[in-house]
């Protein structure tokens, strides 16, 4: 894999400050592939520096032109979709096809509703005797997570160009080549130098640094909730402000009066994809006491299948987390139904899919986010209990609701404390607003809403 030994800052690839590297490994055979600087906080300071340096003029870029720049990135991306797709597979070990229509399809689009968004947004509202300018809020410091690794990357840097910010970007240790292909996209797209920077490194080195800076104006962090709320802590106490995308623990709730067998095996898909790393997966499957026997079967089966299919998690790292939840539901009382909790193959961070049944509300498997292919079953006795469970822990970030009636389901949804809900297999959009109730996060993402977290308003009277 191509890996370039420098750090993107102010237009061109500069050698690090820090000498300190990182090895990147290939989770499924474990060979390390490339070799990116850790960049140290004198290297986040001059990105900084140069990002501060840019924002008057990109500020002040009309968004018609801004808006261009946002094409010619969505038009780069897509013609280096291949080379996309490949550097996520090497890196975070996705299966290649997953990787085409997601890992490098959605950001895609992504960076495609920005071009249009930039276009036609109005940067100017009218309130009474007042005129209300929407401004770019500054420096923006991006602090990525390595489970859609270029998702993650675009759904903050394409809202905060159109925007009319400037942007230092620490991406996520385990997936710096893809953040490298993403800078050399955003070069070619002819993005002014300065406007965009990136310092690969570590999370208490260089991120601690990037969210500490005076120099950043918003800190948009996507991650745990453990490190989520350190950065709250530094950026409230600076007056800076922050945006948080967290974990989940979504519910995805099956009303005794829908097609259960489509519900359980889409909610099992839903929890394999990615290999379970995903923050909005539905990882409790919640069913009626009628139908649970019924559903446990299903899922068993269903889950069973993938087990050639998905690829291994993000690192060793990772399938040891994993494998702990595994071993601490059985030791809870949960019934495993599928999988095992030993790593299923010789070599590569493989977790096998693994079903959970007979989980109870308060077992650690249906509190915490596991972030592995990991579903739990629960049983409900009434649609009282079932949201009582579907609310019953600190997350709020997605769920699922099935029905024979989709008005049934809405009147459920409504009850929900969570930012996203798909109604009977509601696809995926890329305009909606993503993000956590309770301890999710804080902000918005995608769309509208998302461009609004990198505004800032300022009002005329006259
Ligand atoms: P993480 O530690 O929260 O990492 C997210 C990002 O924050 C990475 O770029 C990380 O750098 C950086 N970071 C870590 N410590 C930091 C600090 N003190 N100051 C500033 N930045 C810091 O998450 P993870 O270690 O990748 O995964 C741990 C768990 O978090 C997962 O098992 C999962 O439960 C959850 N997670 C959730 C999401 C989500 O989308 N909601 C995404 C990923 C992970 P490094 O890469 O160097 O650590
Ligand atoms: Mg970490």
């Amino acid at each position: 894999m191509k890996a370039h030994d420098g750090l993107y800052i102010d237009g061109a690839w500069r050698p690090a400050e820090s000498r300190d590297v990182i090895e990147v490994v290939n989770p499924a055979d474990e060979q390390v592939i490339g070799k990116v600087p850790a960049g140290g906080a004198l290297d986040v300071d001059t990105a900084v520096r140069a990002a501060r340096a840019a924002l008057p003029g990109w500020a002040a870029t009309p968004p018609a032109e801004r808006a261009a720049r946002l094409a010619a990135l969505r038009d780069v991306m897509t013609a280096r979709k291949d080379e996309i797709a490949e550097t996520v597979t090497a890196e975070l070990g996705a299966p290649p096809q997953f990787s085409q229509t997601v890992h490098a399809g959605v950001p895609i689009a992504v960076a495609d509703s920005y071009a249009e968004l930039a276009a036609t947004h109005s940067f100017e509202e009218k309130v009474g005797n007042s005129t209300v300018l929407h401004e770019p809020i500054g420096v923006v410091g991006a602090i990525t997570p390595w489970n859609y690794p270029l998702h993650q990357i675009v759904a903050k840097v394409a809202p905060a160009l159109a925007a009319g910010c400037t942007i230092v970007l620490k991406p996520a240790e385990d997936t710096p080549l893809t953040a490298q292909l993403f800078a050399e996209a955003v070069h070619e797209a002819g993005v002014p130098a300065g406007v965009f920077n990136l310092v690969t490194g570590l999370g208490p080195v260089a991120g601690q640094a990037l969210a500490e800076h005076p120099g950043v104006d918003l800190v948009s962090f996507t991650g745990s909730t453990a490190v989520g709320r350190q950065i709250g802590a530094v950026a409230g106490a600076a007056v800076k402000k922050v945006a948080l995308e967290l974990g989940g623990k979504s519910a995805n709730v099956i009303l005794p009066s829908a097609d259960l067998a489509k519900a359980v095996s889409v909610g099992v898909a839903n929890v394999m994809s990615n290999s379970g790393q995903t923050c909005s997966a539905w990882t409790r499957m919640l069913v009626h006491r009628d139908q649970y026997d019924e559903a446990v079967e299903l899922a068993g089966a269903a889950a069973a299948k993938y087990g050639d299919r998905i690829g291994p998690v993000v690192s060793a790292k990772q399938q040891a987390r994993v494998r702990g939840y595994i071993e601490k539901g059985i030791a809870e009382g949960a019934r495993l139904v599928a999988g095992v909790p030993e790593s299923p193959r010789e070599r590569g961070c493989f977790v096998s899919p693994t079903v959970f049944a007979d989980v109870t509300p308060e077992m650690t498997v249906a509190q915490e986010e596991i972030f592995g292919p990991v579903l739990t079953i629960l049983r409900y006795e009434d649609e009282e209990d079932a949201l009582r469970i579907a609310n019953g822990t600190v997350y709020g970030l997605a769920g699922a609701v099935w029905a024979a009636d989709e008005a049934e389901a809405v009147a459920f949804a409504r009850r929900m404390d969570t930012g996203q809900v798909d109604i009977n297999g509601g696809r995926f959009n890329p305009l909606a607003p993503f993000g956590g109730y309770k301890q999710s996060g804080v902000g918005r993402e995608l769309g509208g809403h998302g461009l609004a977290e990198y505004l800032q308003t300022k009002s005329l009277q006259f």
